[in-house]
């Protein structure tokens, strides 16, 4: 899926590509026995897109969309399992520990909660003063580290670029180090399979013995069990039992023991028979490779046949060392290619400039409370709330404390995570326009995560609706929500109720089945609740493209320009049989295209 946003604005603050996130799940102690692959859902597949400075990008769609997933691992909370992501243009997924929370300070996140992400025990400047404090200390580790980092990248790239000019000018170690490489990866490769061979029955093993440890009796009936255990013992004695024997008397009263006993003579039995395989083989090879060679001497050829193949063999050993021997330079090629490599180890990257960063001093107390009082008034608080506690404030007044203490180190893009779901109307609107006056000032980028498509058309430029991980419509806002061309945005506008007496009876519902997002089978997602679907629809994946002679405007769906001129209450009125309406609307609909 391609993303890329209009070309008037070519400045792109965030990438992602083909952005994937799945969440592994757990095996049974059956699927482990049983040897069955793992799975996973996958909360966000292959997402494109394209945030520029400055603007508002909008995602909608339901519950389980992906929505938040896609937000958690822009802002780096969630580790991705594929795909890429870059910021200003630096790839985000290669940052690790200091300069990943170095880089943290330009994406903040409102949370959804604002009562559970607020922690209850600090005062208001304590919550929204936090990231300056942890900013600051960010801002000593950059300046006392940053320097260091760049002798450390200078001298990995000279090495790397003396390397390769050396095998440029030796092209012999080239191809000696190209069939060292390949011979070590062979081996490699054999002792992987081996080692993992022995996982696997180490592990088969360690479920198994765990499983007969289930066997074991109850700790309350140990002692009881163990005293009825030395009463037969001593009963069987006197009996006169053989000592061998005696042992069918422990495994009576303890069947795990008998069990673990059991999987440990097979675990040892498979190594052993394992060893021997191997053996037998090596011996087997080696047998038949002297068999061979024997046999071979043995064979008598006639004078005449033995001359024509002994002149064969020569001919041959002959063309194979004129083939194997090293080419020899002349002098003067041998000195134009030395020349060329000392030009080129000119072209070394010159010396870095180290920069000088001096180290920030370690911010106060004071200076963190008056910088809260400034940052208050933004969201629209009084500084003399300083020394309250969130839970002394309504839900809009908590989600103003988030709003403020994402906005105090400044970030250039906040992804805002349903920031008004909890809200009345009126402090809806309020906190919209905050962050509509916001981004006017100081020119942060937002994902704005909502249900909320009233929100999305009053603050966001562009709009992507997602489902089951994936983006199947992008586009400017005015364009997609009004008019939407992919069948589940339609739906999904249609869906939404409107404060309109005449449609007060109508009820529109997206129907059939929500596939799983446990490894989906290939083909479109929204296949199963599409009316529109056909056989290739359950075959081939949708690619987001754009439209005809709209570029801004991209839908994944197969029979986009088809399915475009269909109204939504066509394709999703419910009453008055549903299934028939929805196929007419459709199939009118593809008559006229
Ligand atoms: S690709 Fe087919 S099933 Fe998917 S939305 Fe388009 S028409 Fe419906």
């Amino acid at each position: 899926m391609s993303a890329t946003p209009p070309a008037a604005n070519p400045s792109p603050l965030l990438e992602t590509e083909a952005l994937t996130k799945y969440f592994p799940i757990v095996r049974s102690i059956a699927e482990v026995v049983g040897r069955k692959p793992g799975r996973a859902i996958h909360a966000v597949d292959g997402v494109n897109l394209v945030v520029n400075a400055g603007e508002t990008v909008g995602l909608i769609g339901e519950s389980g969309s992906g929505k938040t997933t896609l937000g958690w691992v822009v802002a780096r909370l969630h580790d991705p399992t594929d795909g890429a992501l870059r910021f200003e243009g630096k790839d985000v997924f290669a940052l690790e520990g200091g300069e990943l929370r170095h880089w943290r300070r330009n994406v903040q996140v409102v949370f959804q909660d604002p009562v559970g992400s607020l922690d209850p025990r600090l005062k208001v400047w304590q919550v929204v003063g936090e990231p300056l404090r942890a900013q600051n200390q960010m801002e000593r580790w950059f300046a006392r580290n940053e320097p260091k980092r760049v002798v450390r990248e200078y001298r990995t790239k000279v090495r790397k670029e003396r390397e390769r000019l050396r095998l440029e000018y030796r092209p012999d170690l080239k191809a000696r180090q190209f069939l060292t490489t390949e011979y070590e990866k062979g081996v490699a490769q054999r002792a992987k399979a081996r080692d993992e061979a022995r996982r696997r029955l180490d592990r088969d093993y360690e479920v198994a013995i765990a499983r007969a440890d289930k066997m074991k009796p109850a700790p309350e009936d140990l002692k009881r069990v163990e005293a009825e255990y030395r009463a037969a013992l001593e009963r069987a004695k006197k009996a006169g039992m053989p000592p061998k024997q005696r042992q069918e008397i422990l495994y009576q009263f303890r069947p795990d023991l008998k069990e673990r006993n059991r999987l440990t003579n097979e675990y040892d039995a498979e190594l052993a028979r394992r060893t021997k395989l191997r053996t037998e083989e090596e011996k087997r090879l080696g047998k038949e490779f002297k068999v061979a060679r024997k046999a071979a001497k043995k064979r008598k050829l006639p004078p005449e046949e033995k001359k024509r193949r002994y002149a064969e063999y020569r001919t041959f050993v002959k063309v194979a060392r004129k083939a194997a021997r090293k080419p020899k330079l002349p002098p003067e090629e041998k000195m134009r290619r030395y020349e060329g490599y000392r030009a080129l180890a000119k072209t070394l990257p010159p010396p870095p400039v180290i920069p000088k960063i001096p180290v920030p001093p370690m911010i106060s107390n004071a200076q963190i409370r008056r910088r809260v009082a400034e940052a208050l008034p933004l969201v629209g608080l009084m500084p003399a709330i300083l020394d309250q506690y969130p839970h002394e404030f309504s839900g809009g007044g908590r989600q103003r404390i988030s709003l403020a203490r994402a906005l105090i180190v400044n970030p250039k893009l906040i992804i805002l995570d349903e920031p008004t779901s909890a809200l009345d109307v009126a402090v809806q609107a309020q906190i919209l326009n905050r962050l509509v006056e916001l981004q006017r000032e100081r020119g942060i980028a937002y994902i704005l995560i909502t249900h909320n498509v009233a929100a999305v058309r009053f603050v966001a430029d562009r709009v992507a609706v997602m489902y089951l991980g994936q983006i199947v419509e992008l586009g400017p806002v005015r364009e997609v929500l009004e008019r939407p061309v992919h069948p589940y945005t339609k739906a999904l506008l249609a869906a939404l109720p409107v404060a309109d007496v005449r449609r007060r009876r109508t009820r529109y519902r997206i129907g059939g089945d929500i596939p799983t997002l446990v490894d989906p089978k290939p083909g479109c997602r929204f296949a199963p609740r599409c009316p529109f679907a056909e056989d290739q629809c359950q075959l081939n994946d949708p690619v987001l493209q754009p439209r005809p002679g709209a570029p801004s405007h991209q839908v994944a769906c197969l029979r986009a320009e088809q399915v475009a001129g269909v109204s939504p209450a066509d394709l999703l009125q419910e009453g008055g049989g549903a299934a028939a309406t929805l196929k007419a609307a459709a199939s009118g609909a593809l008559a006229a295209g």
